[in-house]
């Protein structure tokens, strides 16, 4: 499997946020988001091929019970749900973070974790076909998957974030939600609107809106601690 990175921080988004976590970062992506704030694991994917039990050593260094697989896009990885049924065997908390275009269960295997944390990507993150060539197309085709979210909030316990950019992201959030249609157990608390931006100043302009945008729709409101604390760097 190809990695970029492993590393051992504290998680900076979403229901967890605070959590002492070892992140393993996959190498690859099926999306090109134009404002893509990990461009080596998706745009540009560098890393170096690791076995299973490479991995496994690694995160074993780190005295640590949570463990994230993000990238990238780590459920195109392969040898993904091998990774994470050697991590639930060794007693592991695993959230996986995904943009939810590929569902949890292929060809009968699933995928075993504790929670999905699912962003889909909205309109905003089309790429201009001058920046993505052929990939503006296929970012647009695969983006949003009704259909494969729901198989997700079915298989176990989800969060669902979305990355807003402005007020005109809300219609398609609620559109997205109504198509997925209500999935037991799954409440709108449950779904996360988080300012788009890369550092602290964009972040904080931003998160007013977003706070009014949460108390009007019953969303929660997401920030980003990590960039807070460390900036937009790898590691973190
Ligand atoms: S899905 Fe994630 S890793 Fe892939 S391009 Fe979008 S933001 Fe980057």
């Amino acid at each position: 499997m190809r990695i970029s990175e492993i590393f051992h921080s504290i998680q900076g988004e979403g229901l967890l946020l605070g959590v002492p976590s070892v992140f393993i970062r996959t190498s690859g992506c099926n999306l090109r988001c134009r404002w893509c704030d990990t461009p080596y694991a998706s745009w540009n994917p560098e890393g170096e091929e690791m076995s299973l039990e490479e991995i496994l050593r690694q995160v074993r260094g780190y005295d640590c019970q949570h463990v994230v697989l993000t990238g990238g896009e780590p459920m195109v990885a392969a040898g993904i749900r091998e990774l994470a049924a050697a991590l639930r065997a060794e007693g592991k908390h695993i959230t996986i973070e995904t943009a939810a275009t590929i569902p949890p269960d292929v060809d009968g295997m699933g995928v075993v974790f504790d929670l999905g944390s699912l962003s889909p990507k909205l309109a905003n993150s089309t790429p201009d076909a001058e920046v993505a060539g052929p990939w503006k197309e296929r970012h647009e085709k695969t983006r949003l998957q009704p259909d494969v979210i729901r198989k997700w909030l079915e298989a176990g316990s989800c969060q669902l974030k979305f990355v807003v950019s402005q007020v005109e992201d809300l219609p398609e959030i609620e559109e997205l939600l109504n198509e997925v249609g209500a999935v037991p157990g799954f409440t709108r608390d449950r779904v996360l609107l988080m300012p788009e931006g890369t550092d602290v100043e964009t972040l904080r302009q931003k998160g007013p809106l977003l706070a009014e945008m949460c108390l009007e729709h019953g969303f929660r409101f997401a920030p980003r601690i990590h960039i807070e604390l460390f900036g937009n760097t790898r590691g973190t």
